[in-house]
């Protein structure tokens, strides 16, 4: 099998740094530091890897539109994707646009997302976030890094995954949990918060993967590479990761 498999998703230049990632088993078994270059090229490799074994893999949350998914990924936060999709089916028929939603008493939208985390909180963003985008953006989801942020309760992560996967315009890489994870045991970066794991991640992932990154690394949290027990002894990025090669060593 060939565990690249790129088909055609890298260019050539790109292919030729990811010959680079070799010298990273050598340098650690001699205790040499690893080069900025070096690391680019295992973050290439390890990237490949992922989009050749989940070529396709899509977002778990329902949502039919950028007003939706802004709605589902704000409610999101700290909550199962199966936990809000139970309560987004009757959230969206009842308020399906931000002039709808603009209107929805806040006690009203409580009731109906009370059984997900921190469900006050995010039922005051989604009316609020609703009428700054009717009052402040003409009624549409702005597309904008910078505009998307001054909405309730949208930071940074979300933002990177409206722009993504609404407008097909990567600016940065959506740093959940899992990606925060998976970054830190790659030693990616060494960064103490997601914000600024991310600028570490766009300063070795090349721009034209950044769209693919959270979405297949979330998939490969869950199945190979959990918070506990990593399955490190059958995954198939284990010859390029530290966290596998100082486990060995105890
Ligand atoms: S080798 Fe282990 S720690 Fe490293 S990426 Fe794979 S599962 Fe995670």
């Amino acid at each position: 099998m060939n565990t690249r498999g790129d088909g055609g998703f890298l260019n050539n230049k790109t292919k030729r740094s990811i010959n680079g990632y070799h010298s990273y088993r050598y340098e650690r078994q001699k205790q040499v530091k690893e080069t900025k270059r070096h690391i680019t090229a295992r973050a290439l490799e390890f990237c490949t890897r992922m989009h050749a074994h989940y070529p396709s893999v899509q977002s778990a949350l329902n949502y039919t539109d950028a007003f939706t998914l802004t709605i589902a990924v704000l409610l999101s936060a700290q909550t199962t994707d199966a936990a809000v999709n139970s309560v987004t089916g009757e959230l969206f028929s009842r308020w399906p646009t931000p002039q709808a939603m603009a209107t929805a008493p806040i006690d009203s939208v409580e009731q109906v997302i009370r059984r997900i985390g921190f469900w006050k909180t995010k039922a005051r963003h989604c009316v609020d976030t609703a009428r700054m985008i009717v009052n402040d953006f003409g009624g549409t989801v702005p597309r904008t890094m910078a505009e998307l942020t001054r909405l309730p309760g949208v930071g940074r992560k979300t933002a990177n995954i409206v722009m993504n996967k609404a407008f097909n315009n990567a600016e940065g890489i959506a740093v959940d949990t899992h990606v925060f994870r998976i970054a830190t045991r790659l030693e990616f970066t060494h960064a103490a918060t997601p914000l600024a794991a991310e600028q570490d991640l766009l300063a070795i992932i090349p721009r034209e993967l950044w769209c693919n990154v959270n979405e297949e690394w979330i998939h490969f949290g869950r199945e190979v590479c959990p918070a506990r027990k990593p399955h490190c002894d059958t995954c198939f990025e284990r010859d390029l990761c530290p966290f596998a090669a100082r486990m060995q060593q105890r």
